[in-house]
């Protein structure tokens, strides 16, 4: 067969219309049926696009110009979006970004696990979808005239945008990070330059805890030691009394890696506290909390419906971090056995189950895929267990061993709507029904995807 030349050249200027989206949100349009991925484009318009990238199956476009519009363009509220790397749908409507991620997930259970009949409700989403993030981790950077600068990495490079403000993070993280900006430029502190591995402050990181008003700050920085560091305290409880918590957290390698190994508690507490629903949690610099507490309780309170507990039930939480689904589950069950590989993670969901008062959590360190077979083979019969992996899903493992305890019901919390459905298509084939999926936005402006699953056992 003749091979077939693409039918569009580098550089070359062309209209295109926009059929349909890519998951990440680009623009996908064909030029006698090679498709073009165009960030920024919708579908149902027309546009001047510059082709940039031309491989044998398909290419890539700029958008140059909208020519025809779609109704679901929106102008995005920030001043950086189309430099920034951070969002990717602030030029679509939200309903729109709604519908795409419900769409993805249905796409991804269709053509990956042929389950086409399976309900994939409408994504739930936020009333005002903006300032919802407890947590930034912002790169410093210098000026010309060596005042220090903040900003998030432009796309696909280390250049950081200056930038004032970020619309998806809660507006104390900004002050915050305004302040500490202001403080360390007047110590004379420098910022770290990755370039020649010289320099001081690395990456300011706020957690807030929205509910309690608590806020940790950690300065990330090169050297082990921290410049000025009384002074420093000292200006931003005078600016921020309520910040609970100062850390100094030292990285010293050549990495991508945002923390480093040492931690050093510089004033207050260790943790902040938060709380979802009536729950109360400690966090730590280190352990993983979601970042959208709003929607978070939305996420599982599904979970907890789909796992519709009684009091009488013995549940598996696997992948539990600080233990907050666990805790959730355990207000309803007669026992929560709850799996985390980070030791520091399970050292905090124990303590979250005392400051909670909740004795009937127990919680484990150790790889899910390991310690599942391990119960399994100890006889554990679960009635109910929940698994909320990260984005590669779970290992085959640990999802036979599941299918092997027989479980009346497996409740799957995702952040990857492929690698959900690899794994509900091996839990169909040992016996489960998938019943219905509930996507919920936990991530409004950006592209990423969450959704819990409800499985039962085929009678
Ligand atoms: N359910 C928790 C955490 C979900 S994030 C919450 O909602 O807050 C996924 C968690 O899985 C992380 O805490 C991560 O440390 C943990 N993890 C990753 N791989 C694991 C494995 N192989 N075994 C057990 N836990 C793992």
């Amino acid at each position: 067969m003749a091979k077939t030349k693409p039918p569009v050249q580098k550089n070359q200027t062309i209209e295109l219309k926009f059929e349909d989206l890519t998951h990440e949100g680009n623009g996908v349009g064909k030029v006698d049926g090679y498709p073009l991925f165009v960030p920024y484009g919708l579908p149902g318009e027309r546009a001047e696009v510059k082709v940039v990238k031309v491989k044998k199956n398909f290419g890539f476009g700029k958008l140059m110009d909208v020519i025809e519009a779609s109704g679901e363009r929106v102008e995005p509220p920030c001043d950086v979006y189309y430099q920034c790397g951070g969002c990717q749908l602030q030029h679509m409507s939200y309903e729109m970004q709604l519908e795409m991620k419900q769409d993805q997930v249905k796409n991804a259970l269709k053509k990956i696990a042929h389950l086409e009949d399976v309900p994939v409700h409408e994504a739930i989403g936020m009333t005002d979808p903006w300032r919802y993030r407890n947590k930034v981790q912002i790169p410093v950077g210098e000026k010309e005239d060596g005042q220090l600068m903040t900003g998030f990495y432009q796309k696909r490079s280390h250049n950081i945008i200056d930038m004032d403000t970020c619309l998806i993070q809660d507006e104390m993280n900004d002050r915050m990070v305004e302040a500490v900006r202001r403080i360390a430029t007047d110590l004379g502190i420098t910022a770290y330059d990755e370039e020649n591995h010289r320099g001081v402050l690395r990456h300011i990181m706020v957690r807030t805890g929205q509910a309690t008003k608590d806020i940790m700050i950690v300065l990330v920085t090169k050297t082990k030691k921290l410049p000025h560091k009384e002074a420093l305290i000292d200006k931003i409880r005078e600016a921020y009394p309520n910040v609970k918590s100062i850390v100094h957290n030292v990285n010293s390698a050549k990495t991508n890696v945002i923390l480093g190994k040492e931690t050093h508690v510089i004033y207050g507490d260790e943790y902040i506290y938060d709380t979802i629903g009536d729950i109360k949690f400690m966090i730590s610099p280190k352990s993983f909390y979601q970042v959208n507490p709003s929607q978070t309780k939305k996420l599982y309170d599904q979970a907890l419906k789909y796992a519709d507990l009684r009091g009488g039930e013995t549940v598996i939480d696997a992948y539990c971090g600080i233990g907050t689904i666990s805790l959730f589950l355990s207000q309803k069950a007669k026992k929560v056995y709850g799996v985390e590989i980070v030791p520091e993670a399970v050292t905090d969901a124990k303590k979250n189950a005392r400051l909670n008062k909740m004795d009937n959590a127990e919680f484990f360190v150790g790889e899910a895929e390991k310690l599942m077979p391990w119960w399994r083979n100890q006889g554990l019969k679960p009635d109910v267990i929940v698994v909320d992996p990260p984005r590669k899903g779970c290992e085959e493992d640990l999802l036979h061993a599941m299918a092997d305890m027989e479980p009346e019901r497996i409740v799957y919390v995702s952040c990857n709507p492929s690698t959900l459905a690899r794994d509900l298509k091996i839990l169909e084939d040992r016996g489960y029904a998938t019943k219905e999926v509930q996507p919920v936005d936990m991530f409004p402006q950006t592209s990423h995807v969450e959704c819990v699953a409800w499985l039962e056992r085929k009678s």
